[in-house]
């Protein structure tokens, strides 16, 4: 498999630590309000990303969730985003957590996103920030024994400065960084470099009244939001993972601060691969809850269109393209969908007829499906040789009952790692069914006002019927 990684700005062979198996981590939700559809590209890419590692690996997969020390700003400013979120919402930030949790593990069971496996503290699998504070205080006394963190009156920091390859993730040194440094980051004058960022906040100043805080060795307080990556992969996985994921707005901030913290703490690299995914764009712009131009998971269901359109559209794109959203591509989306779901239900309206050597005919339709994964995870190529496949098939007549069964295990194939429910698909009832040959039989006997009038029947039923040299075809014209 080929994967593009960030940290060396090449398309490489991926090759795992240890044989067979692939340590994944993904930067996780903070949950203290609605993901949108942007962030849910990122998580649909991940689970992309995972399904197609297990076509030849075992994969341990950890994902956080953020409860705790995300600040409005992704530098060390601003209020804690759960702080905030309690505010508007006149609820604890335990209940915040909570309930933005719940409504985060929904969408990701709508969209067919695997369960993150590799930590087992949970019975949901997700790795809380608020579950690792122990964890996290260890990693800060690391930091400052080994001369990495020092110990100001707001907070203790990270000294950017001891590290010589600071930066190396986005390619920007500090001096760069220096160049271009935004007016409106206003810095703890106590910080001994801009960049410094804080690896826990004392309940003091603007935090005094924090909610959430924790004693420590150096006073009570809160851990920084890249702590608990760094703290979390150290204690479920190990320095260093394989593979680390998120999205582009990451690479210049958070996971360079991960990488500076994790390898001055434990000398070792904190990830092999780096990978990022391309936003989720409206009118030239990067979807965001800032710019409030971002819809939810639920505002497109409202709208009538299905999770899995939104995943397929998703995989219509490459990963590391960005993604406009419209309403008339996630209407395609959903068309597409309905075609695929036709393809499949193929498999019911086999016939005993026998239509020769077609085995060749699937395998190189599954070869051709998985090396466009296997390149970089070239989804939107793998659905392009899915629906060559389709045509191919339908050429083929594809109504023997062998066919059935090989089109049957090539869908179990692609299912696996597509997750759009292509291989769990139900026959139509049997009443429909017998609809359809009372249709053909008053056809045979040329009594086409009742054959129009059953059709009409099916047809509201979202069966739609096509006469063809081989007898009837029913495809379904809604999604089941
Ligand atoms: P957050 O909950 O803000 O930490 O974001 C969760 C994930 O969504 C992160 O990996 C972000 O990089 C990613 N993300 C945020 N905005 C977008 C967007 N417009 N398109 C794609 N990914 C995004
Ligand atoms: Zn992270």
């Amino acid at each position: 498999m080929k994967l593009t990684n960030t940290l060396t700005k090449a398309k490489q062979d991926f090759k795992p630590i240890t044989p067979y198996e692939v340590t994944l981590y993904t930067c996780g939700p903070t949950v203290y309000d609605y993901a949108h559809i942007g962030n849910l590209r990122s998580f649909v890419f991940d689970d992309l990303l995972r399904r197609s590692l297990q076509l030849n690996y075992k994969v341990k997969h950890v994902m956080n969730i953020t409860d705790v020390g995300h600040l409005v700003s992704d530098a060390d400013e601003g209020e804690d985003k759960l702080e905030k979120g309690a505010r508007r919402e006149g609820k604890t930030v335990w209940q915040v957590a909570e309930y933005y949790s719940e409504v985060f593990k929904q969408d990701m069971a709508a969209l067919n996103i695997l369960h993150p496996n590799g930590y087992t503290g949970r019975p949901d699998g997700y790795a809380r920030a608020t579950d690792f504070i122990e964890q996290q205080i260890n990693m800060i006394k690391l930091l400052i024994d080994k001369g990495f963190a020092y110990q100001a009156k707001q907070a203790i920091y990270f000294d950017v400065t001891k590290l010589t390859d600071y930066g190396k993730l986005s390619g920007q040194s500090l001096a760069d960084k220096a160049v271009g440094a935004r007016d409106d980051v206003v810095t703890d004058p106590d910080k001994k470099h801009p960049y410094d960022f804080a690896v826990w906040f004392f309940t003091v100043g603007h935090f005094k009244d924090h909610t959430m805080h924790w004693p420590s060795p150096w006073g009570n307080g809160f851990p920084g939001w890249h702590l608990e990556c760094s703290a979390i992969i150290h204690s479920t996985l190990g320095e260093p993972i394989d593979i680390h994921t998120g999205g582009v707005d990451h690479i210049g901030t958070h996971h360079t601060n991960e990488i500076a913290q994790s390898e001055a703490a434990f000398g070792l690299p904190l990830a092999n691969f780096w990978l990022h995914n391309e936003f989720v764009m409206v009118d030239g712009a990067k979807m965001s809850k800032s710019l409030g131009n971002y819809y939810r998971l639920q505002n497109i269901t409202q709208k009538g269109y299905h999770p899995l359109s939104f995943r397929l559209l998703c995989l219509q794109a490459h990963y590391r393209s960005q993604l406009n959203f419209t309403w008339q591509s996630l209407e395609a989306a959903q068309n597409f969908l309905i075609n695929l779901y036709a393809f499949a239900d193929m498999q019911f309206q086999a016939s005993p007829k026998q239509s020769g050597e077609l085995s060749k005919f699937w395998q190189k339709a599954l070869e051709s499906v998985t090396s466009a994964l296997m390149d970089d995870m070239h989804s939107e190529q793998a659905l392009s040789e899915i629906a060559t496949v389709i045509n191919g098939a339908d050429a083929l007549g594809l109504l023997s009952t062998r066919d059935a069964d090989e089109l049957q295990k090539f869908l179990k194939s692609i299912e696996s790692v597509l997750g759009l429910n292509l291989a769990s698909r139900q026959d139509i009832s049997s009443d429909a069914k017998a609809l359809i040959d009372e249709r053909e039989q008053a056809r045979q006997t040329k009594d086409f006002a009742k054959s129009d009038q059953i059709r009409d029947q099916l047809a509201q039923e979202g069966i739609a019927v096509e006469d063809t040299p081989c007898g009837p075809r029913w495809r379904r014209t809604k999604l089941l």
